[in-house]
């Protein structure tokens, strides 16, 4: 009986996303050796998820894996369809019909809320919607943030808040030759913010942020970064723990932040204080945001499990706006299980399962919607080649028919006059958006309307 994954009978499979976790998986199939059809289908016209929509403008390098991404994609056994929605335009069990296996790389689409009363006045803000919109996305583009107030609280103290603040502490002339989206430049220069407030439950010992991000905060043209050096005492287990050797980069952040208290001050225009071991209780304000209330804490617990303790002692800090920097979450798709606590579909090592433990067959997950919002863009890497590992150890027992791949796709989205985007047609855009941005002295003008990315898409390459 002919092998599936042989010359004769390829190995068809979906991938549902177009991120970092979507072209590991399709790089980890290109690499198995087996004779393969991949079809990646992205619910916007533009390939790469959060390297393109998420990874900070200012950031460049962070976008390199573009390239690596942009020659996986040229592969002869690699289709590309964008603008496709899964659930709405095509079904996952229609996926499956056409597909021996489906990957879901869908990533953590939306915000974790903080769920204190106030969250939703207006001017408070999900990281999300204003890293989407600063980055040109389609879904965030007409998003409003007043600049015109003063004082600005963010809540988390990842490196998505570092970037939230790093963008609204910089200058237009900081920003101006970056891929920043027109709109968030022009709306960002006229800025009036003059104080960003970073709040964070634990302490300084516990911040997730980075170094090299934190640093940054540092450099800044026109912000400088201040911390009372009361709030760098740490207590004993917290020592502790930045001695260990496995947690340099917690040593390391509160080193720099120790160089922060100390810096002389400056005579910038901005300032951005660090607040630890403070919780938000609520969001203030009649009609809109007008400050927030926050919760003194205190850690309790051993070296390495110390927990935050809310204390009775409040605080008020006035503010104009706030935005929720506290961690991405997945979004349940079509029939597929969800696993509402955690915001992924529950899988056991990326094979999805029923949310009670059974293997559902030929489905597979990788990246944020398998184990969470957590690590950085390579971490996508492993995590791919062993969902594909599982995959592929899978084939004898996956549904070995005929399937029909992309032939069964184009007929699909050809009767329902449903206007997909090809690798080509992305080539295209792309090539737009580097011509756009080549004559303001940007590596980029993104194009933020999904109209706009169709219409360039249907133009022939001499139009372009
Ligand atoms: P994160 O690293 O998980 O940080 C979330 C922050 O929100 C933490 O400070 C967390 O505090 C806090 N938080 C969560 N729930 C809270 C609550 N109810 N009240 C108050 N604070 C709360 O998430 P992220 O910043 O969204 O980043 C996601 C991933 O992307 C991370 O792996 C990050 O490193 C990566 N990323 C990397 C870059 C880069 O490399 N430049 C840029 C952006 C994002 P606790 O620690 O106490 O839970």
């Amino acid at each position: 009986m002919t092998q599936l994954g042989s010359p004769t009978k390829p190995l068809t499979v979906a991938i549902v996303g177009s991120g970092p976790s979507a072209f590991y998986a399709v790089e980890a199939l290109l690499q198995s050796g087996h004779a393969v059809e991949i079809n990646m289908i992205e619910r916007l016209p533009t390939p790469y998820g959060l390297v393109r929509n998420g990874v900070a403008p200012d950031h460049p390098k962070l976008k390199q894996p573009i390239l690596v991404y942009d020659k996986i994609a040229r592969s002869p056994s690699f289709n590309y369809f964008g603008n496709v929605c899964v659930g709405q335009d095509i079904s996952v069990s229609q996926l499956s019909t056409l597909h021996h296996a489906t990957i879901f790389a869908c990533g953590a689409q939306t915000d974790r809320r903080l769920k204190v009363p106030g969250e939703d006045l207006p001017g408070s803000h999900s990281a999300t919607e204003f890293v989407g919109w600063y980055n040109g996305h389609p879904d965030f583009r007409d998003r409003f943030f007043d600049l015109s107030q003063e004082v600005v609280a963010v809540v988390g103290q990842g490196n998505v808040a570092i970037d939230v603040v790093r963008i609204l502490s910089k200058t237009a002339d900081e920003l101006k030759h970056t891929e920043i989206a027109a709109h968030a430049l022009e709306l960002l220069s006229n800025s009036k913010i003059r104080e960003i407030h970073i709040i964070g439950r634990r302490g300084p010992a516990q911040a997730k942020f980075t170094p090299h991000e934190l640093q940054e905060l540092g450099a800044l043209a026109d912000c400088e970064p201040r911390i009372d050096p009361n709030d760098l005492d740490l207590n004993s287990e917290s020592k502790i723990e930045i001695a260990d050797k496995m947690s340099r980069n917690l040593s390391r952040n509160v080193e720099i932040l120790s160089r922060f208290a100390t810096s002389s001050g400056s005579s910038k225009g901005r300032r951005c204080y660090f607040h630890f071991l403070r919780s938000p209780k609520s969001i203030l304000g009649r009609s809109r945001v007008e400050g927030i209330r926050l919760s003194k804490n205190q850690l309790r617990g051993q070296a390495f499990n110390q927990v935050v303790e809310e204390t009775e002692d409040l605080i008020d800090l006035k503010c104009g706006l706030v935005f929720r920097a506290v961690g991405y979450r997945g979004v349940a798709l079509d029939s597929v299980p969800f696993d509402e606590e955690r915001g992924v579909f529950p899988n056991t090592e990326g094979r999805l399962t029923t949310k009670t433990g059974n293997d559902l067959h030929g489905l597979y997950a990788t990246g944020w919607i398998k184990r969470g919002p957590t690590g950085i863009i390579g971490t996508n890497r492993g995590d791919s080649v062993d969902t594909v590992a599982r995959l592929l150890a899978d084939l004898p027992n996956l549904d070995d028919g005929e399937k029909r791949g992309v032939v069964g796709l184009v007929e699909h989205f050809s009767a329902r006059k449903k206007h997909y985007i090809s690798y080509l047609d992305w080539d295209k855009i792309n090539r737009h958006e580097i011509q756009a941005g080549s004559l303001k002295n940007k590596p980029r003008e993104k194009v933020t309307r999904i109209s706009e990315m169709l219409e360039i898409a249907t133009k022939s390459i001499d139009e372009n």
